[in-house]
């Protein structure tokens, strides 16, 4: 009717009428087909099962039926399911037609098999043997069932049903949290700033020229300040060249925790030849006391690793990819130590704007003021 354009309203010739004719009643037939459902043999697992897939096709029609097979006393051959369909009209290349057929009977063989795993008394069957073998796990319980079933698409099977035992989910591991341990004393308590110091390298630079840098971070443990520092090698020498530098400006500290790099413990080791009876005999100067985060427990320096990430975000950003002298480098330097040290202690709401918050610098800068924009106009003349 279709190929031959006839429209819905009119009558169809006698010999198409007769055909459609005989076709419905023969549809009253239908009654008398059964179709067997049930497959409880196939289920229990202990038969031989086997699935088919025919298909066929013509320049009528291409179709494909699938089938179970179960040895089960005698041999059980059940339609499972079934595809029809007219084939395109412009196509007539049979073997076209043949592929589009084996398409369809693949697609219908794969649905097939997906319900047959979804099939409940599949899942029943996993968890009465996961019950019975003590609650075995994944592995295990492959193997047992295995003896006697042939489950498809086993291990993804046995794992979805294995996540449903309550019994299991109760005693399944739970990640450890531990709550997390109060700090120390000393930094805690009211010191002055960088009287308890951390300190660690907080990365490379390559200034222009192409000679590398080191940044050295100083962190006051308890107000967290910070003081940077530029290496232009890693030693012992130069470390303590920055060490003075750093005393002379912050103030002598009286702990130093420190990562466990090897110039740091030379210094430390430079120290422990000092003769400090003698020392103390003429000055009132305390003896610094060196704490070393132990080799495998990096996280200790975790107070200073964070400014860490502060000034590479900063850095990150200013520098992008420019390599600049060693004067220049010093400049950004000592600016980004600015920035890092006036930012609050406490989120600002626009609420409160009366009221005036402590930044880090509050407790040892009475000039609060940073920024060099006098500066910067000075430096825009003379580049123009
Ligand atoms: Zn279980």
């Amino acid at each position: 009717m279709w190929k031959d354009n006839i429209p819905w309203s009119r009558e169809i010739k006698n010999n198409m009428k007769m055909e459609f004719l005989n076709w419905f009643e023969e549809l009253s037939s239908l009654k008398n087909l059964f179709v067997s459902r049930c497959f409880s043999h196939a289920i229990s697992g202990q038969h031989g099962i086997s699935i088919h897939t025919f298909c066929d096709a013509s320049q009528f029609a291409n179709a494909a039926a699938v089938f179970i097979r179960i040895e089960y006393a005698d041999i059980h051959v059940n339609p499972l399911a079934a595809k029809l369909r007219v084939p395109p009209v412009t196509t007539t290349n049979i073997p076209r037609l043949e592929l589009l057929a084996a398409t369809v009977g693949a697609r219908a063989c794969t649905s097939v098999i997906r319900a047959h795993q979804r099939y409940q008394v599949v899942e029943r069957l996993i968890m009465t043997e996961h019950k019975k073998n003590s609650h075995a796990r994944l592995q295990m319980l492959l193997n047992v069932l295995r003896e006697h079933y042939w489950i498809l698409n086993a291990r993804k099977t046995v794992r979805s049903v294995l996540s449903k035992c309550v019994i299991c989910l109760r005693h399944a591991k739970r990640n450890v949290t531990t709550p997390s341990a109060s700090l120390p004393e000393n930094r805690i308590k009211d010191f002055a700033v960088f009287e308890i110091t951390g300190f660690g390298l907080a990365g490379t630079l390559y200034l222009k020229g192409g000679s590398k840098e080191w940044i050295c971070i100083y962190t006051c443990a308890v107000f967290r300040a910070v003081h940077f520092e530029l290496f232009l090698s890693l030693t012992t020498e130069a470390f303590l060249q920055s060490f003075r530098r750093f005393i002379a400006r912050r103030g002598r500290p009286s702990i130093v925790y420190c990562d466990n790099g090897g110039n740091f413990i030379g210094a430390s080791n430079y120290f422990k030849s000092v003769n400090w009876p003698e020392i103390a005999q003429f000055s009132s100067m305390r003896r610094m006391q060196w704490l070393f985060n132990p080799p495998t427990a990096s996280w200790r320096g975790g107070f200073w690793e964070r400014l860490v990430g502060v000034i590479k975000h900063i850095l990150r950003r200013v520098l992008g990819k420019a390599f600049l002298p060693y004067e220049e480098m010093i400049t950004v330097l000592c600016n980004t130590e600015s920035i890092i040290n006036s930012r609050e202690y406490i989120h600002a709401s626009e609420k409160d704007s009366e009221r005036i918050h402590l930044s880090h610098n509050s407790f040892w800068q009475d000039f609060r003021q940073i920024g060099v924009p006098d500066l910067d106009q000075v430096d825009e003349v003379v580049l123009n």
